[in-house]
């Protein structure tokens, strides 16, 4: 193999990583407003600067947890983020209480932390990680395009 061959690999890699995470505006990563609706026991909710809305659910925030004890388990069980972890068919249905914080509160100007009723709290999600993950049908549809599959 040639060195240049293996260059020309490195670009392509480099701009298919590129694609997958297209810089984000200023405004696309600041929120207007943040809404933890704890007491309804519904989720978070961003307005973000550039008009944008976004909304996610407890239990999503809870699976996509992005501390590295939770990223290290997602990728051993090859889980998304945000992915709900598969139920053992085998085992009897057991309840399990939503999952929901105690409390929430920002961390500098970058990110909110969520302490979960779980006693987990080592989550620090950033504005950044939030709107790359945001949940609403227009950005699923964009990030299923870049990526060229349509789940
Ligand atoms: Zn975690
Ligand atoms: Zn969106």
């Amino acid at each position: 193999m040639s060195h240049e061959g293996i260059r020309f690999t490195d670009a392509e890699e480099q701009a298919r990583m590129e694609a997958k995470e297209k810089p984000l505006t200023r405004a696309a990563m600041t929120p207007a407003k943040v809404r933890v609706l704890i007491s309804e026991g519904k989720g978070l909710e961003i307005d973000w600067q550039d008009g944008h809305r976004s909304a996610w659910d407890f239990k999503w925030l809870r699976n996509a947890c992005p501390c590295a004890t939770c990223i290290e388990e997602r990728s051993h069980e090859g889980r998304k983020p945000g992915e709900a972890k598969a139920k053992k068919a085998d085992l009897l249905p057991m309840f399990t209480p939503p999952a929901r914080p105690a409390s929430a509160h920002g961390v500098g100007r970058y990110a909110i932390q969520l302490n979960w009723q779980d006693g987990h709290s080592a989550g620090i999600y950033s504005w950044e990680y939030l709107r790359r993950h945001c949940a609403c049908a227009e950005c699923a549809l964009a990030r299923a395009e870049t990526k060229g599959a349509v789940n």
